[in-house]
């Protein structure tokens, strides 16, 4: 193309001023500021140049206007947003885990728009411990000595690592070197602790005796032995690892530290729905000096971390120079304390991770039936299915949990696109070329909501 002819062709791409004063992009312009509506109106600007050069036709001033407005809703559309959970994955990492119970959002919103005392004592009108009472709480139901709260569960192993074994060494076994979800890997923590990795036993097999061989070949410097749940890594057949109180008795016999980095932190027992999920306490009480764990996992709070064990270690946790770093904000560590007074008064239900996971098949199925005849009379075809839901969270990842669910057929993913654009977001299951609509983890209060969304597909 003649220079000239470029000349010509590129006189009709608008420039930024103009394309912002185009009425249609007022309303973005004042919920962006002009800095970043500069920026897309450059950025599409440059786009039509090129595409302008390439096909030797300039775009229409609108569809420039056009583009600049779809990358404004794009970046608008990023903001966190509250969305109905249709998957049936209970504890969903891409949704924020854990939905907080009514008291919780309460607390929440009572300290949130004020000032809260997180670390005064309104008693004695003196600085007081922050998270005293999460930490209470805690160890009660944990029946571990101390406890100590942090940012989350990667937080509490990297800052236990930390304070018992910077400079020392660190036993785990080859089978726990996991990577969790979100690059979580086990060796890469541990190295950022300060501490250094012995491996033992095989990927498939570690036996306490591995552990010991490690202590009789490290005289005086190996500080802690790291058991981990692999969570969301599950090995079957020729396996064996060693039961914790073996493991914890050959610490304590040889003093040195065990270190559980447990995940999913269940304060309730969940083998009777069938999940195999160890919990908090057994890990205490069969001896681990520290048991790490996640607060908005199975104990169904906001995102935290928990440290609980022994008095002595925990302190020494608490006192080291990365805990101040690693703590939990305000507005968690409020979340966190409503939700362990429910643990406290035994009001297990009042969680509703808790109460997810334990309502009967039969209510989610009376529910999602009631939903398909409503939409019915809406003219809506929808039929119900049984299907499996998942606990998830990255630490019951496989475990079933049966569940019940509106089911359509048709371009499931244009109907998944609708669901999750609109408002609210809906966010369903596409299995086998099947949409899904499970009734489990849709929280109790959006019924209507969600059948207004159906209705839109
Ligand atoms: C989930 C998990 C973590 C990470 O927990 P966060 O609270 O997300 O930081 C660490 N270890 C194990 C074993 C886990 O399952």
């Amino acid at each position: 193309m003649a220079d000239s002819d470029k000349q010509q062709l590129l006189r009709h791409l608008p420039k930024v001023d103009a394309l912002l004063r185009a009425p249609e992009l007022v309303a973005a312009q004042q919920r962006l500021g002009q800095k970043t509506m500069t920026r897309l109106a450059r950025e599409a600007i440059a786009r039509a140049r090129r595409r302008a050069l390439e096909e030797g036709v300039a775009p229409e001033p609108e569809a420039v206007v056009a583009a600049v407005q779809a990358a404004a809703d794009a970046l608008l559309g990023q903001r966190a947003r509250r969305v109905i959970n249709a998957t049936g994955v209970i504890l969903h990492t891409n949704l924020g885990r854990a939905p907080l119970s009514a008291a919780a959002v309460q607390a929440l919103a009572a300290s949130a728009g004020g000032y809260t005392s997180v670390e005064l004592d309104l008693e004695r009108g003196r600085r007081g411990a922050r998270g005293a009472f999460a930490e209470a709480a805690l160890a009660q139901m944990s029946g571990a000595e101390d406890a100590l709260v942090v940012n989350n569960c990667a937080a509490a192993v990297l800052l236990a690592l930390s304070a018992v074994a910077r400079g020392k060494k660190v036993v785990v076994s080859r089978g726990e070197q996991v990577e969790i979800g979100g690059s979580f890997r086990v060796p890469e923590v541990l190295d950022r602790s300060g501490a250094e990795m012995v491996e033992v036993g095989t990927t498939n097999r570690t036996r306490t005796a591995d552990y010991a061989r490690a202590l009789d070949q490290h005289p005086g410097e190996i500080a802690a032995l790291l058991r981990v749940h692999p969570s969301n890594f599950r090995q079957i057949g020729f396996t064996e690892r060693p039961p914790l109180d073996e493991l914890a008795a050959l610490a304590r016999a040889r003093d040195v530290v065990l270190i559980q980095d447990l995940g999913g932190g269940a304060l309730v027992d969940l083998s009777p729905l069938g999940l195999d999920e160890p919990m908090v306490q057994t890990g205490v009480s069969a001896g681990a000096h520290l048991v790490c764990f996640s607060c908005d996992k199975l104990l169904g709070g906001p995102q935290g971390g928990a440290i609980v064990g022994d008095h002595a270690l925990v302190n020494r946790v608490r006192r080291d120079p990365l805990a101040r770093a690693l703590r939990l904000g305000r507005l968690p560590l409020v979340a966190l304390e409503a939700t362990m007074a429910h643990y406290l008064e035994g009001d297990r239900d009042a969680v509703p991770t808790m109460f997810a996971l334990h309502r009967p098949v039969a209510e989610v199925q009376a529910r999602v039936e009631g939903w398909a005849e409503q939409l019915r009379a809406h003219g809506v075809a929808a039929t119900t299915a049984e299907m499996a839901g998942r606990a998830g969270g990255g630490t019951l990842p496989e475990s079933p949990v049966p569940s019940y669910a509106l089911v359509f057929d048709g371009d499931v993913e244009a109907m998944a696109h609708t669901l999750r654009t609109g408002t609210p977001p809906v966010l369903p299951r596409i299995h086998d070329g099947r949409l899904y609509v499970d009734g489990r983890t849709v929280m109790p209060d959006e019924d209507e909501a969600l059948l207004k969304r159906l209705r839109e597909i």
